[in-house]
């Protein structure tokens, strides 16, 4: 698959390879109210109202959560992280490394920018506002 990558490519193809990502790791993206990964019926939600460059952050932060729980489920053995997901420095403490994943992936695929820097501090300072 990464050969296929190249940095010129248009945004909507990042999207697509995103997606398919995403299915690879068993997380199918479906159209949503917002963009949210769901570990029980595992799947992203996507909401498609946002323009395509928030999309792909969206999705490569989302990502980033799926690959982080399935690291937990593999190391610890259990879903441990779902009694953890309810306080308040564990949700900090997971918006950051899905961030720094998705940061990684955009790095890997080319769409590493400063519009994408600016979106993870909105999202950033937004779950502070709702959180503490
Ligand atoms: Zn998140």
């Amino acid at each position: 698959m990464r050969e296929a990558l190249s940095k010129d490519e248009k945004p909507g193809n990042k999207l697509k390879i995103l997606k398919k990502y995403a299915r690879d790791l068993g997380y199918p993206v479906v159209p949503g109210k917002n963009c949210r990964a769901f570990f029980y019926s595992k799947k992203i939600t996507m909401n498609t109202r946002l323009c395509v460059e928030k999309q792909i952050y969206a999705l490569a932060h989302e990502i980033g959560h799926v690959a982080t729980v399935k690291r937990c489920v593999k190391q610890f053995g259990t879903n441990l992280f779902s009694i953890a997901r309810s306080t308040p420095w564990y949700t900090l403490e997971a918006e950051l490394t899905a961030w720094n994943y998705a940061e990684k992936l955009a790095k890997r695929l080319g769409f590493y920018s400063v519009n994408l820097l600016k979106y993870k501090h909105s999202c950033l300072r937004s779950y502070y506002r709702s959180n503490y």
